[in-house]
C-alpha cells in the first residue's frame, strides 16, 4: 500500500506515524509545502513572549528524524497542486525549483489545515501586518519585535489573545480591536468580560464593538482605522481573525464539501472519495452536543482524527465521534476553559437548557495560593446531558473542565456529578470538589430544593418584587443593585416578621452562597423566593457599566 499524506503537522503527521506502527510494509509519502514538519504551532505566541526560549524548542521533528525513527519519506517544501483521482495522481512542485512532478498513490490522506480569514480591507498587504500560522509569520513578527516595535493592534480569538499577552509581555504597547461586542466567541459574555478585565488589568487597551474598516501607512507605521472613525497608531499588527479550511484543492479534484465549506468526511474521516481520506483543520465534522456540522479548528481533534485515519487504512474500523471544542486559554494570570456548548449556540440550536453559576475555590481555602474561579454549568432541563461548561480562574480550572469534558462524552448526566470520586488534598482540591458542586447546585434546582433567578432578568421581574441583599451593611454601602433592601442573612429568622409575605423576594448576594442559606430559610418560613444565581459577581459582569 502506499500512501500519500499532504500536510505534514498535526494531522499529518500523526497519520503518518500511527500509520507506520501498524503497517511496517506501507509506502508513506508525506508533502508538506512549508519548510517545517511537526512543529509546534501552538507554541509559536509563547516563543514571541519568551516564554519558550529557544526557537529549536519549536521544531519537534525533522525529516531527518523521522526518516530514522519511521521510515517516512517526508518531502518539505513540496507542495500539492492538484489531485487527479481518476488516475490516483497527485501533482507536485517544488517551492525551491518550481519542478513539477506527480506522485501516484493508492490512498490519499489530506491533511492542509487551515487558511487565515482575510477579508477585502484596504491595506491589508501592509509589510507590518502579519499572520501567525507559521514559524515563518513567527520569525517576522519577533523581527518586528526586535526592530524596536513599540505599539502593537492585535485582531482575533485564541491566537490574537495569545499573541497581545506575549507582546505584552514583550514590553509592547497592545491594543486589542474586537468587532464584537465581546470577546472570544465562544464564551458567553459574562465569562469573556471576565477575560477582557484580565487584559486590561496588564495594561492592555481592549476595544470590542470595534470593527476594523482598513490600513493606511504613515512612514512605515499602520494607521489601523476602525468603524465610526477610529484610528489607532501601530508598529505591528497581528490579524488573526480565524481560520477557513483548506479545501480548495479537494473541492476542485470534485470531492464534497460540508455546509460550512469544509472537505466532508464520514465518522472514519472517509471522503466522498473512498480511496481519499481527510482530517485536522481542512474538514468539518459533526458537533457533539447538538449533532450539527461544525468547523472548529483544533490541535486534539486534528491529532485524533490524524490517527484514526491510519487506523481505518489498516482496515481497523475507527469512528471520529464528534469535536466538543474543549478547549483552555492562559490570559496573563487566568485561565479560561471551556466545552460543549454556550448559551448562544444552544440557543441558535434550539436545544432547551438550565444554567448554574458557581465560584468555588481552586483548591481548599486554607491552603496557600487557591482563588475562586467562575464556573458556568449549561444542562438539559431533565438533568440527564452536560451541554456546555465554561470555567474561568486561576488554579485548577483546566483539570476541572477536563472533568466536565470527560462526563459529556461519557453521557453523564448532573445526577452523576454529585457522585464523582475525584482526588482531593488540600494543595489540589477540596473534598467537595469544584464539579461535585456544580453538580450539587444543578440538582439542587432540579430537584426543586433552590430556585434561581438570573441577571438579564431585572428588568423582567414583577411590579411588586423585594430585591433583597443579604449581604453585610458595608458591602451594601458600598453597592447594590437599585432599590435593593439590605437585611444581611445573619439577621433574616429574628427579623423576618419585617418582610411581607404577600411580595416575591428576589435575594443575592456576592457569589450566591449567602443568598442560598437566604433562600432555604425563606422558603421554608412560607415566602415566594428566588435568588440570584452567581450572585453581584455575575451580575456586574452582565452589566459591566453598573
Ligand atoms: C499560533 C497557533 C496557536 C494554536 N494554539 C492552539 C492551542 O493552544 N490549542 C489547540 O487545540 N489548537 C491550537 N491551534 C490550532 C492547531 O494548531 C490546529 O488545529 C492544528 O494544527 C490543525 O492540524 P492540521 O494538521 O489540520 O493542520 P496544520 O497543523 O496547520 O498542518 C497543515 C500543514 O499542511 C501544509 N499544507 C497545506 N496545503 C498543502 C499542500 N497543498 N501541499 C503540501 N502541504 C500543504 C501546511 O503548510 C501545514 O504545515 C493553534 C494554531 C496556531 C496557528
Amino acid at each position: 500500500m502506499k500512501v500519500v499524506i499532504v500536510g505534514g503537522v498535526a494531522a499529518g503527521m500523526s497519520c503518518a506515524a500511527r500509520l507506520r506502527r501498524l503497517n511496517e510494509q506501507a509506502q508513506i509519502v508525506v508533502f508538506e509545502k512549508g519548510a517545517h514538519v511537526s512543529f509546534a504551532n501552538c507554541g509559536l505566541p509563547y516563543h514571541i513572549g519568551g516564554v519558550i526560549v529557544e526557537r529549536d524548542d519549536l521544531l519537534v521533528q525533522t525529516p531527518e528524524s523521522l526518516r530514522a525513527s519511521l521510515n517516512l519519506d517526508v518531502r518539505v517544501l513540496t507542495e500539492v497542486t492538484a489531485i487527479d483521482r481518476a488516475a490516483h495522481l497527485v501533482l507536485v512542485r517544488e517551492v525551491r525549483t518550481g519542478r513539477t512532478y506527480t506522485e501516484a498513490y493508492d490512498k490519499l490522506v489530506l491533511a492542509p489545515g487551515a487558511r487565515s480569514i482575510r477579508p477585502p480591507l484596504p491595506g491589508l498587504d501592509h509589510p507590518a501586518i502579519f499572520e501567525l500560522r507559521t514559524l515563518e509569520d513567527m520569525d517576522r513578527i519577533l523581527a518586528r519585535v526586535q526592530a524596536g516595535a513599540a505599539r502593537a493592534v492585535v485582531m482575533g480569538g485564541y491566537i490574537g489573545i495569545e499573541a497581545a499577552e506575549n507582546l505584552r509581555r514583550r514590553g509592547l504597547e497592545v491594543t486589542v480591536l474586537e468587532k464584537m461586542p465581546q470577546l472570544m466567541g465562544p464564551l458567553d459574555p459574562e465569562m469573556a468580560q471576565l477575560l477582557q478585565e484580565e487584559l486590561v488589568r496588564h495594561g492592555v487597551h481592549v476595544h470590542t464593538g470595534c470593527g476594523v474598516t482598513g490600513f493606511t501607512d504613515r512612514q512605515g507605521v499602520v494607521v489601523v482605522q476602525a468603524e465610526g472613525g477610529a484610528t489607532f497608531e501601530a508598529d505591528l499588527v497581528v490579524f488573526a481573525l480565524g481560520s477557513l479550511p483548506q479545501a480548495a484543492q479537494a473541492q476542485a479534484a470534485g470531492l464534497t464539501l460540508g455546509t460550512l465549506g469544509g472537505i466532508a468526511v464520514n465518522d472514519q474521516m472517509q471522503t466522498s472519495d473512498p480511496d481519499i481520506y481527510a482530517g485536522g483543520d481542512a474538514v468539518e465534522c459533526r458537533e457533539f452536543v447538538a449533532g450539527k456540522s461544525t468547523y472548529l479548528p483544533l490541535a486534539g481533534p486534528a491529532n485524533r482524527q490524524g490517527r484514526m485515519i491510519a487506523d481505518n487504512l489498516c482496515g481497523r474500523e475507527s469512528r471520529y465521534r464528534g469535536t466538543q471544542g474543549t478547549s483552555v486559554l492562559q490570559v496573563f494570570d487566568l485561565t479560561v476553559a471551556l466545552t460543549g456548548l454556550n448559551e448562544k449556540a444552544l440557543r441558535k440550536a434550539g436545544l432547551p437548557y438550565r444554567k448554574v453559576y458557581l465560584s468555588p475555590m481552586g483548591h481548599a481555602g486554607y491552603y496557600p495560593g487557591s482563588a475562586p474561579m467562575r464556573c458556568k454549568l449549561l444542562f438539559s432541563p431533565d438533568g440527564n446531558r452536560i451541554l456546555g461548561a465554561q470555567i474561568v480562574g486561576h488554579d485548577g480550572v483546566d483539570k476541572r473542565i477536563d472533568v466536565l469534558a470527560t462526563a459529556m462524552r461519557g453521557n453523564l448526566g448532573v445526577w452523576d456529578l454529585e457522585h464523582l470520586e475525584l482526588a482531593y488534598a488540600p494543595p489540589y482540591g477540596s473534598a467537595k470538589d469544584a464539579v461535585n458542586m456544580l453538580g450539587f447546585v444543578a440538582c439542587n434546582l432540579l430537584r426543586g430544593d433552590v430556585d434561581f433567578w438570573y441577571a438579564e432578568e431585572l428588568d423582567s421581574l414583577p411590579l411588586d418584587a423585594v430585591l433583597l441583599d443579604v449581604r453585610g451593611p458595608a458591602e451594601f454601602a458600598a453597592w447594590h443593585l437599585p432599590d435593593a433592601t439590605n437585611l444581611p442573612v445573619g439577621k433574616l429568622r429574628a427579623q423576618q416578621d419585617t418582610l411581607d409575605k404577600a411580595r416575591p423576594y428576589f435575594v443575592y448576594c456576592k457569589v450566591g452562597l449567602r443568598s442560598y442559606l437566604a433562600y432555604r430559610i425563606l422558603k421554608q418560613l412560607g415566602f415566594k423566593v428566588r435568588t440570584l444565581s452567581g450572585g453581584t459577581d455575575v451580575f456586574r459582569t452582565v452589566y459591566p457599566a453598573a
